[in-house]
């Protein structure tokens, strides 16, 4: 590893090196998506961010695994443990079995990551298979004595941990003031603290998702479901937590409580946090009403836009800011984004018709090794971004006549645009589909093919030639031989 890592953590709040604790593997864990709903473009972004991270921790050469689970139980309408389960909800509302529900929308949201171009995680655990291990938890945090047991329910006692632990060293907030700020809610007469928080509640009967515990027949609480499963796939104490900015309190400060409360140690050594997407300065978000679905950017069937945008925009759209800066929506920056984009693939592409000349005109030299200085500081895509805009201007100059370039130096920029664009950003054509590139894979390998079947008829192999065509026909691939050439077709 040459290249000298830092990320910043919202723990320490500054930028520190990054060293895994068991090198060449890395932990990663994120937090992914309530499945209830489509995808929106607040979904996105920590989708991306941490694609980005993944991807570039690959490239130096870490084997990283990485885990993002499904929540598709105990993320209740309310975060002071209130309100319905939103998938036992949804269920209610389309008469469906919850996990019809959450397979419906996990396949829609696997759709989306594909075409945005987002890598499969090593893991994708679902919170309601993980059941026994959760209720080991709450065991553990109960024997521990920082829990306790009201009606079927078990509650954190916050105000205990917080005597010997600091409840709020993520966050930053201090109890006193979260106990003076908390009102308190229906539902919450139960707790000894409106600050506490469920480990496990007992259904009401007409709660459907329900599983039996020594305490009552019920459900874990959302929190839970993330301090389980990082345990199980990455161990007690693991690399890096990653999740968006409104995880941070209180999910994420309740998942350090529950840590050190369960296995008397902190389990993340970097928490990472994407900042979020704004529409117009505020907040996008289901509960706010006011996020656009990427299936909806997509298509642009959506009042707020003004057209369709392709994936890969909305990806390059994400990747131009920094991961822990705002960003705020518009078609205009959207416009912008597809320009941009547009000009960095047309140069990838012009890289290849450019003929190397003796000499360079231009210092290219530098260029990569800012890319990397740019990552490395904290995973700063834009910095890296403006690079490949610089070496696009040298580009378009060399295709110009107007600057030249060595045979060392093209392939040097050949090598920075397939791996900061293609393999690192993970920005790739937008013109033509898949099945498109498909279609032109299939034409040139039957050219070949043919090329060679015409090459041993010409020597009167016949055997070859036959052996060709007869394997063809078995793929009910039709060759004919016509004056031109042979020509083929594929059979319905
Ligand atoms: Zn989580």
């Amino acid at each position: 590893m040459n290249h000298p890592l830092s990320v910043y953590n919202s723990l320490s709040r500054k930028k520190e090196p990054f060293i895994p604790m068991n090198p060449p593997f890395v932990g990663l864990y994120v937090c992914g998506p309530t499945v209830y709903g489509d995808a929106h473009l607040g979904h996105a972004r920590p989708a991306i961010t941490f694609d980005l991270v993944f991807r570039y921790l690959q490239h130096l050469g870490y084997k990283v695994r990485y885990v993002r689970n499904i929540t598709d139980v105990g993320h209740l309408e309310n975060d002071a443990d209130a309100g319905e389960d939103k998938i036992g909800k949804k269920a209610r509302l389309e008469q469906l079995e919850p996990m019809e529900v959450v397979q419906y929308y996990s396949d829609r949201y696997h759709e989306d990551m594909d075409s945005l171009n987002v890598k499969k995680p090593s893991i994708e655990p679902r919170a309601s298979g993980h059941i026994i291990e959760q209720i080991e938890m709450v065991k553990a945090i109960l024997k521990a004595g920082f829990a306790y047991e009201v009606n079927g329910s078990v509650y954190f006692d916050v105000a205990k941990y917080n005597k010997s632990h600091n409840y709020g060293k993520l966050s930053g907030r201090l109890l006193e003031d979260m106990m003076a700020g908390c009102r308190n809610l229906e539902g919450q007469e139960e707790k000894r603290n409106s600050v506490d928080f469920a480990l496990w509640k007992k259904a009401s009967p007409e709660h459907i998702m329900r599983w039996p515990s020594p305490w009552s027949e019920g459900f874990p609480g959302w929190h839970l479901e993330c301090s389980t499963m990082s345990t199980k796939y990455l161990g007690e104490e693991f690399d890096i937590h990653g999740g968006g900015m409104d995880l941070l309190f209180p999910h994420h400060e309740c998942e350090i409580a529950q840590s050190n409360a369960a296995n008397g140690k902190d389990a993340v050594r970097y928490w990472l946090h994407n900042n979020m997407i704004t529409i117009n300065g505020q907040k996008m978000g289901k509960s706010l009403g006011n996020f656009i679905t990427l299936r909806e950017f997509f298509s642009g069937q959506h009042k707020g836009l003004e057209r369709a945008y392709h994936p890969m925009t909305i990806r390059f759209f994400i990747l131009q800011a920094h991961y822990r800066s705002t960003l705020d929506f518009s078609n205009e920056a959207l416009d912008a984004a597809e320009k941009g984009l547009k000009r960095l693939l047309q140069a990838q592409e012009t890289l290849h018709k450019i003929a190397a000349s003796k000499q360079s005109s231009v210092e290219v030299s530098s260029i990569g090794q800012k890319c990397y200085e740019a990552m490395n500081d904290d995973f700063n895509s834009p910095v890296a971004i403006a690079q490949l805009f610089d070496a696009v201007r040298i580009i378009n100059a060399v295709f110009d006549k107007k600057e030249s370039l060595s045979e060392a130096d093209l392939a040097e920029l050949k090598s920075i645009f397939d791996t900061f664009l293609t393999d690192i950003f993970g920005l790739i054509s937008t013109s033509g589909s898949v099945s498109e590139h498909l279609h032109g894979l299939i034409d040139g390998l039957m050219e070949m093919i043919l090329d060679i079947r015409q090459n041993a008829r010409q020597q009167k192999d016949w055997g070859t030639s036959d052996k060709i065509r007869d394997g063809l026909n078995n793929l009910n691939i039709v060759v004919k031989d016509g004056k031109g050439g042979a020509e083929w077709k594929l059979n319905p």
